[in-house]
């Protein structure tokens, strides 16, 4: 038998199914989807079982070393996925593997050294002994750390061939175990043997009654037993030994969740949710695959259409996987899920360690649970049998992986979805402009809700114009009205949410003489302030330095700190409004595990007047007694050099409105802007998704941007300009030929950031409509230049249907 493996390493090279034979004793666990050892060239890898077959046409095939997985970890449809998965993306297969699997189970390669010829080595090498007794392999790294001063002498052994190096496979999963301790005799012997103990030893005779008090004769963590009995862990020992107990590990998930969630029942839906979930519904019923684009405000009450089509799904015994952005996965959300299913729930997402990950994936595999909630990656979840998708605030862009393989989850749902011949539902409260698109051509289902729930209407929004501010002498980060209004909530004891928006409002220091602003000596980006440590810090490469006290360019010492940071507005609140509470959620205040959810309650809780945040906190807050959101600077993204900058904008603002006075109080919300009069702002505030859907397909159609067309775009980047610059000529004009009259092909330019960690960036843009031939063109010119010109540093980035432009 003949196994086609792809092995784990991403090249050019090695993009396709290499052949090994089966030996005998692994036939029965040599599968499809299973990861196998394997020899290549000098060294062992990982790989992926893709096919089995009876022949070879090759002469010489070398045999599987030996077999991870006892069940595969990937299913023929995910094989199957990954496939498309490359095609489509431009990846290599085992990249589209490995993003399907939790990082725990990525391998990792170690160098180790050992003897190689003993003869030799005692005859030679016999110094080295204290090193290498007992036949041990030494990690070619550590070795480096504790012994440099041998590595020398090793050099010279690994030369001689008395010693040899090589590759050891660490394939990394991490089962947490836990030692338990059980009876070792029966009831009755155990009662008897109570008797003998008569007078001494009562800590041992406590924990033999204690197993005599259990109903069943069940192992038990022994942590719980020193607890419930209060003796140490010698007397457990000494029971042990004695052979009264018999001590074993037990496999263990870690538990992220500690206790379990409030269950809830289904609620009666209003007519609204009916006629939405009615078409879901029969799909389930007639296993059909359909996308539903479920159109519905905040507090419409599209959550509670999801748990209930999800229920429907259990009943018929078929799997869920829900997919929430990975900001708006807070506790409160899983606990939704967990309050309706309980412990047939896993959650995925990025504050698990990555043991908690793994153990969750491993409930998936195992099929322990039956409902998944969680970010991106967890639309691989290992079901054999899913009965429904569901994408939660699918305009957010987070969706897209934005490196290899650059996926959007949405894609992959639909792939699955028609695998499984199952519905999947898309929900927003401002589905993305190729989404509602696709919905106007009834390629997606629009299922509108229009009201919210509790039939509270939307709060009014209020723009407030800062260029007026200005003139009226106000040189404050905030309006003459925020403020009243900040004031007045404190006064009555309401709460109020600051919100700042990050992106494009960065921290950054320039000198006031002649305006020269620190940049990141290796990329071409403006240098972020931390005031923290006082050193200013690349975002991009890592760099970081003191902030000096010159200007390195005219050598002023006025050289200040400029933009609003959440720091800075943190610190105005407090000359301001030095009685108000306030808590600062940013990345830095919430790096900690556990930060985000801390400060959230702690808001809830009332232990703060003003919640000042970032992106962070536009999702998913609802409080009851916030009743103003203010918005420092919405026009802060709107200028980015991305075409889907409108769109965000009037995204996170209708988000960001959506969060007053969805209670008992009433709610207001004032956006502070320096251009009021864009459409993306007065649309967001009069709540018109339907208007600004219209006005941004006019400006998308006049600039042939999605939904129009389709976009990929072409990164090259090199430590030269002129290289970099040259191949992307190269690029473009083979594409010319290529492709098809009524492609647009754009190009090249120096990106708005044309400098990354020294390299130089250049991109070329292509906008098309039908192009059969494209892939295959693309495939072939990554092909070329990654096959030829990997060497001198040349590297060439595709990205089909791109997200981020810069
Ligand atoms: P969305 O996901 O669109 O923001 P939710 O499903 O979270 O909306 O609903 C908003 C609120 O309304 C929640 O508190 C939810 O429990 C409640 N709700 C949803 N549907 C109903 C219903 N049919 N009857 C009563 N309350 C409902
Ligand atoms: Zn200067
Ligand atoms: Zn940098």
């Amino acid at each position: 038998m003949i196994a086609e493996v792809i092995v784990d390493l991403a090249l050019n090279q090695t993009d396709k199914p290499f052949d090994y034979s089966i030996p005998e004793s692994l036939q029965p666990l040599v599968e499809r989807g299973a990861r196998v050892i394997v020899p290549f060239g000098p060294r062992k890898l990982v790989g992926f079982v893709v096919a089995i077959k009876s022949d070879t046409a090759l002469e010489k095939v070398r045999p599987i070393h030996s077999v991870i997985d006892q069940t595969p970890v990937l299913t023929d449809e995910l094989l199957q996925l990954g496939k498309w998965l490359a095609k489509e993306t431009l990846c290599y297969e085992i990249s589209a593997f490995l993003a399907m699997l939790p990082a725990a189970m990525k391998a990792s390669y170690k160098k180790v050294i050992s003897v190689a010829d003993a003869g030799l080595f005692e005859n030679e090498f016999m110094d080295l002994l204290f090193l290498f007794k007992n036949g041990e392999q030494i990690e070619w790294e550590s070795l480096q750390k504790t012994h440099g001063s041998w590595l020398k002498r090793i050099k010279e052994a690994l030369q001689a061939g008395a010693l040899k190096e090589h590759q050891q496979v660490n394939q990394g999963q991490a089962v947490k175990k836990m030692k338990v301790v059980q009876p070792a005799l029966t009831y009755d012997e155990l009662k008897q043997s109570l008797e003998t103990f008569k007078g001494r030893a009562k800590k041992q005779r406590d924990v033999l009654t204690f197993f005599l008090e259990q109903e069943s004769p069940t192992a038990i963590a022994v942590n719980e037993v020193i607890r419930a009995t209060n003796v140490s862990r010698a007397t457990i020992k000494t029971l042990v030994q004695k052979g009264f107990l018999i001590e074993t590990e037990k496999e263990v998930y870690r538990d992220p969740f500690q206790g379990s969630a409030k269950p809830t029942i289904p609620l009666e839906l209003t007519d609204e949710q009916q006629a939405a979930i009615h078409p879901v519904l029969e799909d389930l019923d007639e296993r059909r695959h359909r996308v539903h684009l479920c159109h519905g405000v905040t507090g419409s009450g599209k959550t509670e259409i999801y748990l209930q089509a999800i229920q429907r799904v259990l009943e018929k015994g078929q799997e869920a996987i829900v997919l929430v952005p990975e900001i708006s996965l807070t506790p409160q959300m899983v606990e939704r899920f967990r309050g309706r299913f309980g412990d047939e729930v896993a959650v995925l997402h990025s504050g698990l360690s990555r043991g908690e990950k793994y153990d969750e994936w491993r409930k998936i595999h195992r099929g322990e649970v039956r409902v998944v909630v969680g970010a991106r990656s967890a639309v691989f979840a290992p079901f054999t049998n899913v009965g429904i998708i569901i994408i939660d605030e699918e305009h957010e862009t987070s969706y897209k992986q934005e490196e290899s393989p650059r996926y959007h989850a949405r894609d992959v749902a639909i792939f699955r979805g028609e695998f499984h011949h199952c519905p999947v539902i898309l929900g927003s409260a401002t589905p993305s402009l190729e989404s509602y698109a696709r919905a106007q051509k009834g390629v997606y289902r629009l299922a509108p809700l229009l009201k919210r729930v509790n039939q509270k209407p939307m709060p009014p929004v209020s723009i407030i114009d800062m260029r007026e501010e200005l003139r009226a002498g106000n040189r404050s980060m905030f309006s003459r009205d925020l403020f009243q209004s900040l004031q007045e909530r404190l006064r009555k004891g309401e709460q109020s949410v600051l919100f700042l928006n990050r992106r494009g409002y960065s921290t950054f220091i320039m000198c006031r003489d002649c305006g020269h602003v620190l940049s990141c000596p290796h990329c071409d980006i403006s240098l972020t302030f931390h005031r923290k440590n006082n050193k200013v810090k690349c975002h991009y490469c890592g760099f970081e330095e003191q902030v000096p006290h010159q200007c390195p360019s005219c050598g002023s010492e006025h050289i200040r700190f400029f933009g609003s940071g959440t720091q800075k507005v943190e610190e105005a609140l407090t000359t301001l409004l030095p009685e108000a509470r306030v808590i600062r959620m940013d990345v830095d205040t919430t790096r900690k595990k556990g930060a985000h959810e801390r400060f959230l309650k702690a808001f809830g809780r009332g232990e703060a007047d003003i919640l000042l945040g970032t992106q962070m906190i536009a999702k998913g807050l609802d409080f009851e007694k916030v009743t103003l959101v203010g918005v420092l600077a919405a026009d802060a993204m709107l200028h980015l050099p991305d075409f889907r900058s409108t769109e965000k904008t009037f995204q996170l603002l209708t988000q960001v409105g959506g969060r007053a006075g969805r209670h008992q109080l009433d709610g207001e919300v004032i956006i502070q802007s320096y251009t009021p009069e864009h459409y993306a702002m007065t649309l967001a505030a009069e709540h018109d998704y339907q208007h600004f859907y219209l006005k941004e397909m006019q400006s998308r159609k006049r600039h042939d941007y999605p939904p129009f067309y389709y976009l990929s775009l072409i990164t090259v980047s090199h430590e030269s300009f002129a290289r970099a610059s040259g191949v992307a000529e190269q690029i473009t004009r083979l594409l010319a030929q290529e492709l098809t009259s009524q492609a647009i092909i754009l190009g090249p330019v120096a990106p708005p950031i044309a400098r990354i960690k020294d390299r130089y960036r250049c991109q070329c843009m292509i906008k098309y409509k039908n192009e059969p031939k494209l892939k295959q063109t693309l495939k072939n010119i990554l092909d070329h230049y990654q096959g030829a010109f990997s060497k001198e540093g040349l590297s060439i980035s595709m990205d089909i249907d791109p997200y981020l432009m810069m």
